[in-house]
């Protein structure tokens, strides 16, 4: 360690010196910055937060979300209402003083930036900037454009990407970085900045633009694409982008702003080898390649667990290759730990639920996006079944937000209090309201298996599952994603659900992974939990030292580095 620490200190602390940009709409630095909805910004912090333990030289841009995403509270029905989240930027980031100005339809608008530094392990800083156009010298109405993520309609959504895009390169060039010849393009709503950097550079220069940019694609379904009518942008955006449009899309309408990603960026990749398949034939594009998705292990490791892999794995957070030595951890010393998160999950669920659950039953956990691919009421398909196979042996803790405008969504939440109510008395379920990234942590660490059941193959990673694997929670999930390359029967934990052979999006047969949950539950799962408790210990091994050493995002980001910045992670 000593070493290592010597090496970054001869690592430039000058912040003008990053070569890489990473642009993306949402990031989750912290719980209490809820600039962020899902996955995806919790993605994006766990990579800024590997690149600053890594030396990485990046810089993030992101946009400040007023109001947050929203705060979901649920009545005794399920249905939810949606609140904003008051939170002062003044209180978690530093407004600077520089300022760089867009144009909106006619109208400039200015655009001011606050920075957040995000510190890593030995003292390197990834700063990151959120630009924001809530200033006095624009509109009431231009003020309110960054309001809210993802809310408002497409006219809205469009200003957005226009203030990350192209403000974003423009506040980059006013903060003075002279260096950034990458730009990282996470998610397609980062893809204006592709045309600022040809307007930068003059007219004919696609092709040096396209050297320096790199584009992730984070989901199969078409809702996470954005598509705008070409007479919507021509309104929005100033001529000069529109001849570059024009050029790029060749005449198309509308404009996929995922289309124009994937023309102008050098690198392009999915976030799971299955979803780099699943991309390659849904934009007929044989070059896109994957780079599998984690999570950064120090900041999803429950404090039980990290006190125990500081005793037995040292290094482990600065290279969580070293997981792979979790097999030598003393059995009881994994259960202790297992069992003093699992108290603080029970402590969250009694606070937050008012219901006492029982230590040693054993403990399932669902929490993700309410979208309805994600099914989370697919265990409660038949209830007959599963009081039978379930009665007073397991109890659920769920959690998850619906989008404010997703009904399907909403009414899967719906049906979720319903089998609570139908359960009562028989197997206890409980619904967490307003998930988080802190009750995200409390329960991927606290829970005994962690469920997921997507529609294949629309789960294009999936992160959720990669925390509890760190924190020794074995999970049991449909072959999709990320478990596609993690999952080994019965030693890292187990699938639902036949052998993932869907290329595309398309339907198939629900009753196989309903079945498959409910016959593994009965026969293997309970068993295990309740009769072989060795084993069970085992499998919690096998998880850290075999999932948890890959899924993370040290291991994602050298990757990134290696394949698609062509920064070697090797240059200290
Ligand atoms: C990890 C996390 C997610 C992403 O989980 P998935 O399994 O990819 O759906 C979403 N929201 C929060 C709050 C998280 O912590």
């Amino acid at each position: 360690m000593e070493r290592t620490s010597a090496i970054f200190k001869r690592l430039s602390q000058d912040k003008s010196k990053r070569e890489i940009a990473y642009f993306t709409m949402e990031a989750a630095l912290e719980n209490d910055i809820p600039s962020f909805s899902g996955g995806l910004g919790v993605l994006a912090g766990d990579t800024l937060r590997s690149a600053a333990d890594l030396g990485i030289p990046m810089v993030g841009v992101t946009l400040l979300q007023q109001y947050g995403y929203f705060h979901q509270t649920l009545d005794d029905s399920g249905n939810q209402t949606e609140t904003e989240v008051k939170w002062n930027p003044d209180l978690k980031l530093t407004q600077l003083p520089n300022y760089t100005e867009i144009k909106i339809e006619n109208r400039i608008v200015r655009v001011r930036v606050w920075e957040y530094e995000v510190v890593g392990k030995y003292g390197y800083v990834v700063p990151v900037y959120f630009l924001d156009v809530n200033t006095p010298e624009n509109s009431e109405q231009d003020r309110e454009l960054n309001k809210q993520l993802y809310g408002g309609g497409q006219y809205i959504r469009l200003c957005q990407e226009v203030i990350l895009g192209i403000g974003g390169i423009r506040m980059l060039r006013d903060l003075g970085f002279r260096d950034i010849d990458r730009y990282h393009l996470n998610e397609g709503h980062a893809s204006l900045l592709a045309l600022e950097l040809i307007r930068e550079s003059g007219y004919s220069s696609y092709d040096k633009v396209k050297q320096n940019c790199v584009f992730t694609t984070h989901t199969p379904v078409p809702a996470g694409h954005d598509v705008f009518e070409f007479d919507l942008v021509k309104q929005v955006l100033s001529p000069v982008y529109i001849d570059y449009l024009r050029d790029i899309l060749e005449g198309e309408n509308p404009v996929n702003l995922t289309t124009i990603s994937l023309k102008l960026s050098r690198f392009v990749n999915g976030v799971s080898a299955k979803h780099g398949e699943v991309s390659r034939n849904m934009f007929k594009n044989p070059a896109i390649e994957s780079i599998t998705n984690g999570v950064h292990s120090a900041t999803w490791t429950s404090q039980s667990f990290r006190r125990l892999f500081n005793q037995y794995i040292p290094g482990w957070d600065i290279d969580p290759s070293h997981f792979v030595q979790a097999m030598f951890i003393p059995d009881e010393e994994i259960w202790k730990a297992h069992m003093t998160a699992k108290g603080k999950l029970l402590s969250l669920v009694e606070d937050e639920a008012g219901i006492r659950m029982d230590l040693n039953r054993l403990t399932i956990g669902f929490a993700r996006r309410a979208a309805a691919y994600k099914r989370a009421d697919l265990i409660f398909s038949d209830l007959e079944r599963l009081i039978e196979i379930a009665g007073d042996k397991v109890q659920f803790v769920f959690a998850g937000k619906a989008h404010p405008k997703d009904g399907e969504g909403k009414q899967v939440i719906r049906n979720i209090f319903a089998a609570i109510e139908q359960l009562k008395g028989k197997i206890e379920v409980v619904y967490i309201q307003n998930y988080d990234m802190h009750s995200g942590g409390v329960l991927t660490s606290g829970v005994d298996v962690w469920l997921n059941n997507p529609q294949r193959p629309r789960e294009a990673s999936g992160t959720s599952g990669m925390k509890s694997a760190h924190n020794g929670v074995l999970n049991f999930s449909v072959l999709d994603g990320w478990w596609i390359e993690a999952c080994i029967e019965g030693v890292t934990g187990w699938a639902i659900g036949p052998e993932p052979n869907e290329p595309n999006l398309s339907d198939y047969d629900e009753r196989l992974d309903i079945d498959d949950l409910y016959e593994k539950l009965e026969k293997v799962i309970i068993p295990l939990y309740y009769e072989d408790r060795s084993k069970w210990i085992r499998m919690m091994k096998n998880t850290i030292a075999l999932n948890a050493a890959y899924f993370n995002t040290h291991r994602m980001v050298k990757e990134y580095a290696l394949k698609a910045y062509h920064v070697s992670p090797l240059f200290q």
